[in-house]
């Protein structure tokens, strides 16, 4: 059988870079604590991403509980179901409750129309999704934020690199939370960050990661251990240098997906917003059984016997998830059930081949009927 294709395949520079990269670290056997590497990284992130402020982190769950902790929010946050359990269970375990509100059916997002009947007393934040990198309704959500007093805290994982009207996607909100996990579009193996343009919120956020050290003999904050090491920001300074070469590759790979696939009766290909400038994180397929002849399921299977692995992301809305249950306000979510039920996740990553595409998209249409 021809070569197995998996859903994913992380970025890696060449090994000659990455241990050019590191050879400092056993000069200075400086391994962590916000060294010289990670203090680089966090500099060239800045600019990259385009904020004002950026705290590195261990990874991309600790940036949310450290963003929902550091902001001090309180009681309920609305939030979206169609997520990696992440977006949740950070919730849960800063002590709050989420409360889900439906998505919109066409690019997955929180459905602003849905979110202001769901506040209450309780409400202190939103925390919306970018999910597969599709820029959220951050106009109407702002204007909710405002008039209700309510801060925003963006799950930017899938986003790194998108702007939205030229800037960073990661300027909108009070705070965006990034994950540099070995699957995303950018790696530092493991880690994440958390960006502001609010120098005292950054500031604490620096403390909390660190114990709350503040200073050798104080404690001005009750803090955890997040902290980014060496290594993993040497492999974010490599993978940074790449990263829009990768994105370029990402583009070829979708494109060719999206020539295929478009205009086919019963799929639904991802839409990207007008003024978005999208990083081809995902290519998500939404099937519709009854026009297109072939169930999410059946299409899946197929593939997998083909050696193809495309992955049902995302199969679990996180309110439907069992040990969450009397943790949280499910709500009325049935668009993020529906799409839940009827969404692949093809296989795209920098140097899949056209072939291979070719491969995928006609597996796919063989079972039309
Ligand atoms: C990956 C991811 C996270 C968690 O990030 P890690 O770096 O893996 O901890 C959170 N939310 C979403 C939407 C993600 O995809």
């Amino acid at each position: 059988m021809s070569e197995k294709i998996p859903v994913t395949k992380s970025s890696l520079p060449d090994f000659e870079e990455y241990l050019e990269e590191i050879r400092s670290i056993w000069d200075s056997h400086w391994l962590t604590n916000c060294g010289e590497k990670h203090k680089i990284l966090e500099k060239k992130l800045c600019g990259y991403l385009g904020t004002d402020f950026l705290e590195l982190v261990v990874n991309g769950h600790a940036a949310l509980e450290l963003a929902f902790q550091a902001m001090g929010i309180e009681g309920e946050v609305i939030t979206t179901p169609y997520t990696f359990v992440s977006t949740t269970s950070s919730i849960i375990r800063s002590g709050l409750t989420p409360v889900f509100c439906d998505i919109n059916p066409d690019d997955y997002t929180i459905d602003v129309s849905k979110i202001e009947e769901l506040i209450t007393n309780k409400t202190s934040a939103i925390v919306p999704v970018h999910v597969y990198g599709n820029v959220c309704d951050v106009d109407g959500i702002f204007d909710i934020a405002q008039k209700y007093n309510l801060k925003v805290i963006y799950d930017a994982a899938h986003a790194f690199g998108v702007k939205y009207r030229g800037v960073g996607i990661g300027t909108y909100g009070d705070a965006s939370c990034f994950s540099f996990h070995a699957t995303k579009v950018f790696n530092t193996i493991e880690g994440g960050a958390i960006c502001s343009n609010d120098e005292a919120l950054n500031k604490k956020i620096q403390y909390m990661k660190n114990f709350g050290i503040s200073s050798q003999e104080n404690i001005c904050e009750i803090g955890t251990n997040a902290k980014m090491n060496e290594f993993a920001a040497a492999m974010g300074i490599c993978n940074l240098k790449h990263v829009d070469d990768e994105i370029k590759k990402r583009k070829t790979v979708f494109e060719r997906y999206f020539e295929c696939l478009s205009g086919i009766k019963g799929l639904r290909l991802i839409h990207i917003k007008n003024d978005a400038t999208p990083n081809y994180a995902y290519f998500p397929v939404v099937f519709d059984e009854k026009l297109f002849g072939a169930s999410r399921d059946e299409i899946y299977e197929a593939l997998r016997l083909n050696g193809i692995y495309a992955r049902k992301y995302f199969s679990t809305p996180t309110n439907k998830i069992a040990c969450f249950q009397n943790k949280i306000v499910s709500g009325n979510t049935p668009v993020a059930w529906d799409i839940s039920n009827r969404v692949i996740a093809l296989p795209l990553y920098p140097d899949l081949s056209d072939d291979s595409v070719d491969k995928i998209c006609k597996i796919i249409l063989n079972l039309r009927k």
